[in-house]
């Protein structure tokens, strides 16, 4: 078996454009929001706790969940640039899939947390303290996810990526649930107990769904699932490399790092430094069809005749 690996510089998950000044503006724009939600859950979490409000309390742990996410996505991102060892001859890019995996449980006990003391409240009908102090932090919650939002949705356009566009809506989705703890708030100031608790686990909801997300996506990456269009443009542009007879593709993501391994048929008397040099153009035609992919492997078998 022959093969031929094509590198070139990597790119980042974070944008689809290889562009290093545009890397860092949605690197500075993911930083910058996730100190605004951090600062954003901390006010919500310490009010929550005062006041005795579930649907503040959510609101908060769903903040600092996602905090948290980007945290990760950062920590993955440090970790991923680290130099490949004989140890570990495929770098270390799958710490971030193994602290994704830590941060899936976290949102789910938080989840369950928020939800345990919603139930406990609501049939224990207990009371919120200092609802005046609430329903400010619940607008804080809004406000913060709003500008948050307003501002990935900004960079995102600029610099068009598409990833930062949708983590706009999803902070923008997050104002909805701090609305939600404040309506709950709303209902208690205008004597309606269940308000809150009700609230609360409304808002435990969107925790669940953040959880669920964080965890469909490890689990495709930890399950080396990749999209299908990969496979079919990469197959596509082997076989129409002169030469190439027929191609078979497969594709998996190593944390940041896609690899795509092509067998390619070619002639039988084709000799090895001609499928040595026919592996290096399909690399490039591959690279040029797929951007994303940072290395491709190309493994030339004999076509009967
Ligand atoms: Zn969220």
């Amino acid at each position: 078996m022959h093969q031929i690996t094509g590198l070139r510089e990597p790119t980042t998950a974070i944008i689809s454009g290889d562009d290093a000044a545009e890397r860092r503006q949605a690197n500075r724009a993911v930083g910058i929001s996730a100190i605004g939600l951090a600062i954003t859950g901390l006010i919500e979490f310490v009010v929550a706790v005062f006041t005795g409000s579930v649907g503040l309390l959510g609101d908060a742990l769903h903040n600092l969940s996602d905090v948290s996410t980007s945290a990760v996505v950062f920590l993955g991102f440090r970790i991923s640039r680290r130099p490949a060892s004989e140890r570990y001859p495929y770098g270390l890019e799958r710490a971030e899939d193994l602290a994704g995996l830590g941060v899936a449980l976290v949102i789910w006990a938080s989840a369950v947390f928020a939800g345990i003391q919603s139930v406990h409240k609501l049939l224990a009908n207990q009371g919120t303290d200092h609802i005046g102090a609430g329903i400010a932090a619940a607008v804080i919650g809004i406000l913060g996810n709003q500008l948050v939002a307003r501002y990935k949705l900004r960079v995102g356009r600029r610099i068009q990526s598409a990833t930062l566009i949708s983590d706009a809506k999803h902070s923008w989705l997050d104002a909805l649930s701090s609305a939600g703890a404040l309506l709950g708030l709303v209902a208690v100031a205008a004597g309606q107990r269940w308000g809150d608790p009700v609230a609360g686990l409304a808002v435990t909801l969107f925790i669940c769904h953040v959880g669920w997300e964080v965890t469909s996506d490890i689990g495709h990456r930890l399950l080396d699932g990749v999209d299908p269009d990969v496979i079919t443009s990469a197959e596509q542009a082997a076989s129409l490399v002169p030469g190439v007879t027929h191609a078979h593709a497969r594709a998996r993501w190593t944390g940041r790092t896609l690899r795509i391994d092509i067998d390619g048929w070619v002639d039988s008397d084709l000799a090895i430094s001609d499928a040595d040099q026919l592996g290096r153009v399909v690399a490039v035609s591959v690279h040029e069809a797929v951007p994303e992919a940072r290395v491709v492997t190309f493994c030339p078998h004999a076509a009967a005749r």
